[in-house]
């Protein structure tokens, strides 16, 4: 997967390359789906959700410009795979869920992984964890209808966030917060689920 699907796509970051190898994905794919597990697509997580393609996890890392000991918050913890990705390659992941089934079931799959840098809650990933802001980098895996201001408002200086932005189409948005300023640039259209 990490070769074929990855890497020959232009995933070049040795430390992203070295996550999508290492963690185990069959772990966070139910139990029916299993065989596909390394499949070049996504797939269905229960609850409506989905466990995103294994190249846009890849990406979407990628575009955080990663290099180890950050303070990364995600929205939208899902099956838990990305968080793992992250949780790889940052220092302490921050990751927040909607859905308290998922939730429960990815932290179950990541603390018997071993994971101990990766704080779960549940609600509103919107709001970001302003208790734990600034963080230098933020990943959103659901669709934003607009770009998120609140979670803008929570990256430190010199750092990025990553996010779907649209309702049909959307596009991927990586965001920089400068000195004066956010820059924002976009990357390739994608199709996320909507963030509620
Ligand atoms: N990164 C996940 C992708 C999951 S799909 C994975 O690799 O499996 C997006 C997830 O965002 C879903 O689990 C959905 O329940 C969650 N979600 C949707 N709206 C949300 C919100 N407002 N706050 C937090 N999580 C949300």
């Amino acid at each position: 997967m990490t070769e074929s699907q990855i890497r020959a796509r232009g995933v070049r970051d040795p430390a992203v390359l070295a996550a999508m190898a290492k963690v185990p994905r069959q772990l966070f794919i139910p139990d029916g789906l299993r065989r596909q597990a390394y499949a070049d697509e996504p797939l269905p997580i229960g609850e409506g959700q989905t466990i995103s393609q294994p190249y846009i996890v890849a990406y979407m890392t990628e575009a955080l410009g990663l290099k180890g000991g950050e303070k990364v918050l995600e929205v939208g913890t899902g099956s838990g795979y990305q968080t793992a990705v992250l949780a790889e390659i940052a220092g302490t992941v921050w990751t927040v869920e909607i859905v308290d089934a998922l939730a429960r079931r990815a932290r179950a799959i990541l603390e018997g992984l071993g994971y101990a840098n990766v704080h779960f809650r549940v609600g509103d990933g919107s709001a970001g964890w302003p208790e734990e802001a600034p963080f230098d980098a933020i990943m959103v895996t659901a669709a934003a209808a607009r770009i998120p201001g609140t979670l803008e408002d929570q990256l430190a200086v010199g750092g990025r966030m990553v996010v779907p932005v649209g309702t049909d189409a959307q596009e991927l948005l990586l965001i920089r917060r400068g000195r004066t300023g956010f820059k924002r640039e976009s990357l390739l259209a994608v199709r996320f689920v909507p963030l509620v």
